[in-house]
């Protein structure tokens, strides 16, 4: 509480005080820059998670390049991943929409396949 100050000109306020302010408000803007130029970079801890219907879930670290075979209630589908990213590469599905999805590469992109009940998320692990 500083009900003295109340109505007094700014000139009345210590200078150091204002000082403590302008450092509290650098350092947030500091580490917010450095949480944002953190995340992007930490790429090899993400990873694949595949949800494929009954069958279960599976965890792929990102590092595991190669295809992997899913199998859904109309036939195995078969997920690539390579140094560019992940994409369904054949599916048994009639629409070919995961196919069509593309490649994904971060955290928060999926690729869903619902013929076949399929979903490929990429996560962010920790550390
Ligand atoms: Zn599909």
């Amino acid at each position: 509480m500083r009900s003295d100050g109340k109505g007094r000109s700014w000139t009345d306020r210590p200078v150091t005080l204002d000082a403590i302010l302008v450092l509290v408000v650098l350092c947030v803007a500091l580490s917010l820059m450095f949480m944002q130029k953190i995340v992007p970079s930490s790429r090899t801890s993400q990873f694949l998670v595949v949800e494929c219907g009954s069958a279960g879930v599976y965890n792929i670290p990102w590092d595991e390049k190669g295809v992997y075979n899913f199998s859904g209630p109309l036939g195995e589908s078969h997920l690539e991943l390579t140094e560019a990213g992940a994409r369904m590469v054949s599916s048994p599905c009639p629409d070919k929409i995961c196919i069509e999805m593309g490649i994904i590469t971060r955290p928060g992109q999926a690729i869903v396949c619902v013929p076949n009940r399929i979903v490929v998320r990429v996560l962010q692990g920790r550390e």
